[in-house]
């Protein structure tokens, strides 16, 4: 397989750091909606896509995205970590490998060469690299980075966390605050000239996509709010782990018709690889073609 991941827009490069790719959940729990017809119908370009394994689970990617404007290097979604005990997914739970630094490494950057991470939401697969264990402690991987967190996110976890504890919070989040590594913004918030917040609720209250380039969006991160390559043409499917699943569905199509026939680089959070590709227009929905 080809695997592209680097890419260069307007003054901007995008790279792709790369955790897993790998089975995830079986198509018709992962998407409440979607019917045994649908999928058969689909399944052929879909298993072609590396989108769906030969048992209809699908396939995700668990990355993040560096880009590095001419001011910043950014860090998009911090992916799974290590040493985090997540004894609901064997694949995440207290990993010890060194893909991801290995990845970044490979990329070009050192965890201290990171200005800011973002974080689209603060589900675990999108926190776990912002701590890493030190003798005995969560501190910032990142040593130099502001963590930009957008305020009504953190908010929504918070309140959560209060009730029952939510582990990623716990060891990826407030670790981060403790350390004073953190910014709390609102969706007008901005780096520079180039990185803007588009709200996009619905997989969480507080989902943030995140928009990139001078004056234009040269490239979009889409963060959680589609999930399969399957949703571009379906964009009405949720997933089960949709906070609030109807809002998701209204943003997702939205979203996909905002970036209809761009020019923008859409950057998804789990599509299998390439990842990245631009919105076209198909019938009454959409397809992510790859660039
Ligand atoms: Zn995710």
């Amino acid at each position: 397989m080809s695997m592209s991941l680097k890419y260069s827009v307007g003054d901007l490069t995008i790279h792709r750091v790369i955790e897993q790719e790998t089975s995830f959940v079986p198509a018709l729990e992962m998407l409440p909606g979607l019917t045994p017809e649908v999928l058969t119908e689909n399944r052929a370009w879909m298993r072609q896509a590396k989108a769906l394994d030969d048992n209809d689970v699908l396939l995700l990617c668990f990355q993040s995205y560096v880009v590095k404007t001419p001011h910043h290097t950014i860090l998009i979604d911090s992916c799974i970590g290590n040493d985090k005990p997540r004894p609901n997914r064997p694949k995440w739970n207290m990993k010890t490998d060194d893909t991801y630094l290995g990845a970044l490494g490979a990329a070009g950057f050192s965890p201290g060469d990171i200005d800011f991470v973002m974080c689209t939401h603060l589900h675990v697969d999108h926190v776990g690299w912002n701590t890493r264990l030190e003798n005995g402690r969560w501190v910032p991987t990142f040593p130099k980075a502001r963590y930009v967190f957008a305020k009504q996110e953190f908010d929504h976890w918070s309140a959560q966390n209060a009730k029952t504890e939510i582990p990623p919070f716990v060891d990826s989040v407030l670790p981060v605050v403790e350390a004073k590594r953190h910014e709390f913004v609102g969706n007008d918030h901005q780096i520079g000239d180039h990185v803007r917040i588009l709200p996009t609720p619905g997989h969480t209250p507080g989902h943030i996509a995140i928009t990139v380039g001078r004056g234009k969006d040269d490239a979009v991160f889409s963060g959680d709010l589609m999930h399969s390559p399957l949703q571009t043409l379906y964009p009405e499917l949720s997933i089960k782990f949709d906070v609030d699943p109807a809002k998701a569905a209204t943003t997702r199509r939205s979203f996909l018709e905002r970036y209809c026939d761009t020019e923008t680089l859409c950057c998804t959070a789990h599509f299998p690889s390439p990842s990245v590709g631009k919105i076209r227009r198909k019938g009454n929905a959409f397809v992510c073609a790859a660039v």
